[in-house]
């Protein structure tokens, strides 16, 4: 990755979504979704043109190109993976995931995002439904302390240690 910039991410992340959503891409959609300037848009849009990221030329509606394409999928893809990740095991609410998922995507190490997505699948996919340490994190996030079972499992636990 290295050389492209968090904005240039953005942008080939906005018109990705933005694609998702509508038919056509306008300037000021565009510029709604990234919060800048309609005239910043069209300068910047000018430039990825000239990268052959994005097709651009009527001056009004915008497409990504396959190269565009790929690296849009890929940044929204960490975004969809970092989003669930900071939910699931954090517990963080979900306006704030999604913000720090849109910092976080454009400077994580491949081998970090593998583990959170390893991670996802575990959670997602364990036989008895959601997995036991999550909920019991669940719990000592809100109350600040251990569940109650949590002292049950270390009792019969001392106890068969006792026993043996
Ligand atoms: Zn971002
Ligand atoms: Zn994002």
């Amino acid at each position: 990755m290295g050389k492209r910039s968090k904005r240039e991410e953005e942008y080939l992340e906005a018109l990705y979504i933005l694609a998702k959503e509508k038919e056509v891409i306008r300037i000021k959609d565009v510029a709604r979704m990234l919060r800048v300037k309609p005239s910043s848009v069209v300068e910047y849009l000018g430039k990825l043109s000239q990268k052959g990221l994005v097709r651009y030329e009527k001056r009004e509606f915008v497409t990504l190109t396959d190269e565009g394409r790929r690296i849009a999928e890929e940044i929204y893809r960490r975004h969809v993976a970092l989003k669930k990740f900071l939910m699931l095991l954090l517990r963080v609410p979900e306006d704030i995931a999604e913000r720090d998922a849109c910092y976080i995507e454009h400077g994580i190490h491949e081998v970090t995002l593998t583990r959170i997505l390893r991670f996802i699948e575990f959670v997602e996919n364990c036989p008895v439904g959601v997995p036991e340490f999550l909920k019991h994190l669940e719990y000592y996030y809100a109350h600040n302390e251990y569940p109650p079972e949590c002292y049950h499992k270390k009792e019969e636990y001392c106890r068969g240690e006792d026993s043996r």
